[in-house]
């Protein structure tokens, strides 16, 4: 059926009549305040980054009108998120929450079953409810972006005082980064592990306060994550066990100075000796931030223009050609570069430092580069700025290399040891470049581990190139797993995959979480199958993918 140019007929959600879902959402505009309510019936817009669509992946890897919202919802309040909760209950309807949606590479805005109702919680829950100088923490709803808590910390005077922690992209949710266990640049980069207390909306509409939170009349919610009993707040990060209306987060105090740094190393092989030098200094706190090796070909898609610029064939581009595109830029001739920062006072950096320059140093052919020599726009100092807390959005650059740019990542854990970087190098490189896409990894060092992330930069108008990703991907995730490595993260159309593969005896923690599933959401409303974690309701019944 031709389809008017300004109207979709909107999805509705399975097993409920068109009729009964439309009244449903009037008796939620009666709640809500009409303008609240919008049925998703416009063409679908993928517009971009700042101004990314609440109803769908801006960056699918499907079909657009497959992982599509049937309407998007904004409630004001805790208590109109409650109101949204029972109102779902009662007619049987999924709701996805998303704090801003713009969790791109890992679906964007779009639930992961078709015709749910989004629940747009930031439009207008985005107060900072409270930021304390004194003890370094905020309280904060989900619609404050990384972007929005930086101004604030500058509007009152604060941002010299204390400084907050920002992962590659500064428009996301601080909630919903941590939620989703995101990562940032400074030595608070874990930021599920730096988030102090959460409120929480459970699938029956109850609200609870985790840690201090539930004792009345406290004053330490954000300074002491754990209060009296069970830890509760791990079962609502990467689950569909509640929706946080409230997080607390620690803040880092102004080290009292800094010093980005950069050093190249001229061969993929250097990576495994390199890795073995990381372990030691970043276990040590010598390197106090995530330390990162990016490759080449990662560094030249940062550059933000498109691969035809270099190479105009189908399938990787060759060696040679990469090499020489490179030698211009920092990186040059060389293979592997890395983005580091120290913190303190000069003589406290100066000492880590020249740790950290004799030991690079024993990789033949090691390079500092001089960050004076480069240029303002530098995609170094997009790494600079991120390391200090200061949001940035320059990281989107490499998404132009394909035309239509759209990324999806295979992020594999592992020790930080030259043997398992050497092994996913070998089998990401091996994929990825069968697939017909350039291989651009780079290993980002936690603490005790390391994720390798490898993006695949795909065409998102071209049906062959999101096939292609996605099956390459689907290999990877298999492959890895045969050899002990798991997923930290990932996209809503491999979440039942990568959930398989954390299968220990006959799949004993997905059996938990399925009873946690069904305790706290009989009616499996609430972001069904998000992580792999289906309600009794859809078990079985084929909505795996
Ligand atoms: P960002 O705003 O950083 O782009 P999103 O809002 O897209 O992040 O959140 C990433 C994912 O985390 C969402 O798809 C959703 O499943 C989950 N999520 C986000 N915010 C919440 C929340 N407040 N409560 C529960 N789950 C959430």
């Amino acid at each position: 059926k031709a389809q008017n140019a300004r109207q979709r007929l909107p999805v509705v959600p399975q097993g409920i009549e068109r009729d009964d879902f439309l009244k449903a959402l009037d008796e939620l505009r009666e709640q809500l305040g009409a303008e609240h309510v919008e049925v998703n019936n416009k063409p679908l817009r993928d517009g971009w980054y700042m101004e990314h669509p609440n109803t769908h992946d801006m960056m699918t890897i499907l079909d657009e009108e497959e992982l599509v919202a049937s309407a998007v919802v904004f409630p004001g309040s805790t208590q109109e998120v409650q109101q949204v909760v029972r109102w779902a209950n009662k007619h049987l309807i999924p709701i996805f929450p998303i704090s801003m949606g713009r969790n791109l590479g890992y679906g964007g805005a779009a639930p992961r079953v078709r015709g749910s109702v989004t629940v747009d919680l930031g439009r207008r829950m985005n107060a900072i409810l409270d930021i304390n100088a004194e003890d370094y923490t905020c309280l904060v709803e989900p619609g404050v972006s990384y972007y929005a808590l930086y101004e604030a910390l500058k509007a009152r005077g604060l941002d010299e005082h204390m400084w907050i922690d920002t992962p590659d992209l500064g428009g996301g949710s601080v909630i919903g980064n941590a939620v989703d266990r995101g990562v940032g640049y400074t030595p608070y980069g874990d930021h599920w592990a730096c988030h102090a207390g959460l409120e929480v909306v459970l699938p029956s509409g109850e609200v609870i306060r985790t840690g201090m939170g539930a004792l009345p009349g406290n004053n330490s919610w954000q300074l002491f994550p754990y209060g009296f009993g069970p830890f509760s707040d791990g079962i609502f990060s990467q689950s569909n066990f509640g929706i946080v209306t409230q997080m607390g987060m620690t803040l880092m105090p102004n080290p009292g100075g800094y010093e980005a740094f950069m050093y190249t190393f001229p061969n993929d092989e250097d990576l495994g000796p390199l890795m073995d030098i990381i372990r030691p200094l970043r276990i040590s706190n010598i390197f106090e931030n995530v330390a990162q090796v990016r490759h080449v070909t990662q560094g030249l898609a940062s550059r933000g223009l498109p691969r035809s610029t270099y190479y105009t064939s189908p399938g990787p581009i060759p060696s040679s050609i990469l090499r020489a595109a490179a030698a211009s830029t920092p990186v040059g001739d060389h293979a592997w570069a890395y983005y580091g920062m120290a913190y303190g006072p000069a003589h406290i950096r100066a000492h880590k430092l020249a740790l950290i320059d004799s030991e690079f140093r024993r990789v033949p052919g090691a390079r500092k580069i001089d960050p004076s020599t480069l240029p303002p726009d530098e995609y170094f100092w997009s790494r600079e700025r991120v390391a200090r807390g200061v949001p940035d959005i320059q990281e989107l650059a490499w998404v132009n290399w394909a035309p239509n740019g759209a990324h999806i990542a295979f992020s594999p854990v592992s020790p930080i040891r030259g043997a398992d970087a050497a092994r996913l190098f070998e089998l990401g490189k091996r994929r990825v470049e069968a697939a017909g896409f350039d291989f651009m990894p780079a290993f980002v060092v936690g603490l005790r581990e390391m994720h390798l992330i490898v993006e695949i930069v795909f065409d998102r108008g071209d049906v062959g190139s999101k096939k292609a990703a996605l099956a390459c991907l689907r290999d990877l995730v298999d492959e890895a797993a045969a050899m002990g490595y798991g997923e930290y993260r990932t996209h809503l159309v491999l979440m039942d995959q990568i959930a398989g593969t954390y299968g220990w005896n006959d799949g004993a923690l997905m059996k938990f979480n399925e009873k946690l599933k069904d305790a706290l959401d009989p009616n499996g409303i609430l972001a069904p199958g998000r992580c792999g974690i289906w309600p009794k309701r859809y078990r079985g019944r084929g909505w795996e993918m």
